[in-house]
């Protein structure tokens, strides 16, 4: 069974089809229905509904089958939600993130940040150096910044994203 209320699979549906659409993920009926049936079921528009299921389909997470009314000869889709391949699909995007996160506290911790104390801007030493150390918006000096606070939060959003991710796979 999926847990909705774990915050990385809550983070990964609204990433993926917004607020609307993660309405329609946690109240979405058992078994195959319209898209219709899941609107009335869920109260979102019925076009959101589409949008989603079909973003769902994409990522592997909805199937749907088709089916000929025999009498108006008319195409009707069923739809069921298939989340089985779920966990694959958020280790795919927490090692997508921390990826990202870990290029980022590399790039903090190899690099020197100059700044002016509005801190209207954020450079490089070899950025800060052509400007001669003045800020081009307010004219004050730039000064060297310590991203030790940076370095930090990166630090504690990559510990958070390791162990909820332990959490979801668990
Ligand atoms: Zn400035």
């Amino acid at each position: 069974m999926v847990d909705l209320d774990n915050p990385v699979i809550r983070g990964y549906f609204i990433n993926l089809v917004g607020e609307e659409g993660f309405k329609v993920v946690q109240k979405m009926p058992e078994g195959e229905v319209t898209d219709e049936k899941i609107a009335e079921v869920t109260g979102v528009l019925l076009n959101i509904v589409r949008r989603t299921l079909f973003i769902l389909y994409e990522n592997r997470l909805a199937l749907y089958r088709r089916v000929r009314d025999t009498d108006s000869g008319w195409l009707t889709y069923l739809w069921k939600l298939e989340l089985g391949s779920l966990d694959r699909q958020l280790e795919l995007e927490s090692r997508r993130i921390l990826r990202n996160l870990k290029a980022r506290l590399e790039f903090e911790e190899d690099k020197v940040f100059y700044t002016c104390k509005n801190q209207d801007g954020r450079y490089l030493f070899e950025e800060a150096a052509e400007l001669e150390f003045i800020c081009p918006e307010c004219a004050e000096d730039l000064e060297y910044q310590d991203n030790e606070p940076i370095i930090k939060a990166l630090k504690q959003r990559i510990s958070e994203i390791e162990a909820l991710s332990a959490g979801a796979a668990a």
